[in-house]
């Protein structure tokens, strides 16, 4: 008989107050601080948590002042908002993960030029902290958050979530739910359309964009939730594959049309093409920019349709899962068209 590996352990709450009382001196409990003492110095997850709490008073008031900003921050939103405050919310924070950990240049400014609008910018501060904290969580497998986070977060989360929200309305074209079967739903403007319901629309206008759900173009209708013997009518439509967005550009510069699609692979890809008006050869050249968070495509020439494909990761939390996309189409310096599509969970 061959033993078999044991089942893995299931994943029990961290005991939050335990190690805030050791932390503060008010165990009364021996045995427990020694078993606490144990697993601090022997379990990295263990260690995470304490280490996120090194500094508590100073991280307590950072946290008190960052509200207070944040605050400052929303209401001054409506005037103009900052290309990396843009990226950022975006990609849900996770623009920094590259910026920060490798120095990364992204299309918004060199890692210095970041490093200062960090310095100066409260919301991107902050999300940066919560990006990493929650980078730390996933890698070490930890059920819950950081113990910092843990206590602090309601201090500014619910202000950094509706900061995200405001920069999301004003600059993305749409927000789109994609899963491995496809999309499950659309919001363009104020519009949620669940498109896993038979009597949501599949397509539309806002804010200048049309847009259009559809299954794979090889026709093939997926049904899902059909049994055997059900009736027809109580088919749950297929989640569609496909959606199109196309707008005219401003002042005649021709039609750009944005496609993202659930590959077979189960990939999402992301599709643009620019035609320019006829017989109207651009001079000089233009140029078609597509940017999936911190990975930059692009493509300058003079034909019609000017195409550029990206081809991301899974649409699943690990994967895409709220991260955005930017296009920008431009000539030389000069920008035509620049628009935005968020990817939500
Ligand atoms: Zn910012």
């Amino acid at each position: 008989m061959t033993a078999s590996p044991a089942p893995p352990a299931e994943p029990v709450a961290f005991p939050y107050e335990q190690l805030l009382a050791y932390y503060r001196g008010e165990l009364a409990d021996r045995r427990l601080a020694a078993e606490i003492e144990q697993h601090l110095s022997t379990d990295p997850r263990w260690e995470a948590h304490w280490e996120s709490i090194r500094y508590l008073d100073l991280e307590r008031a950072a946290a008190m002042q960052d509200a207070e900003d944040l605050q400052r921050y929303l209401a001054g939103l409506s005037v103009a908002i900052d290309p990396f405050c843009k990226a950022v919310a975006l990609s849900d924070g996770m623009i920094l993960v590259p910026v920060v950990e490798r120095r990364s240049d992204t299309r918004e400014g060199t890692w210095e030029q970041w490093a200062d609008h960090l310095d100066l910018c409260v919301y991107c501060r902050r999300m940066q902290r919560s990006v990493l904290a929650y980078r730390t969580q996933q890698q070490l497998g930890l059920t819950g958050p950081l113990l910092r986070e843990w206590l602090l977060e309601s201090v500014y989360a619910p202000l950094l979530a509706s900061a995200t929200n405001t920069i999301i309305r004003a600059v993305a074209v749409s927000v789109l739910y994609p899963t491995n079967e496809g999309f499950r739903a659309v919001q363009v403007g104020d519009r949620r359309e669940d498109l896993a319901s038979p009597t949501g629309s599949r397509g539309g206008k806002g804010a200048e964009w049309y847009w259009n759900a559809s299954e794979e173009a090889t026709g093939v209708l997926r049904t899902r939730g059909t049994q055997e013997g059900e009736p027809e009518s109580s088919a749950v439509p297929a989640l569609p594959r496909k959606i199109e967005f196309s707008r005219e550009l401003a002042g005649n510069r021709g039609s750009l049309e944005v496609t993202f699609k659930i590959a077979e692979s189960g990939n999402l890809v992301c599709e643009v093409a620019l035609s320019l008006p006829q017989g109207a050869a651009p001079s000089p050249e233009v140029t078609l920019e597509v940017a999936l968070n911190d990975q930059v495509s692009s493509h300058t020439g003079t034909e019609s349709p000017l195409r550029v494909r990206v081809e991301g990761g899974k649409p699943d939390p690990e994967g895409l899962g709220g991260l955005g996309t930017r296009i920008t189409v431009r000539q030389g310096q000069e920008i035509w068209d620049e628009s935005a599509f968020k990817f939500g969970r």
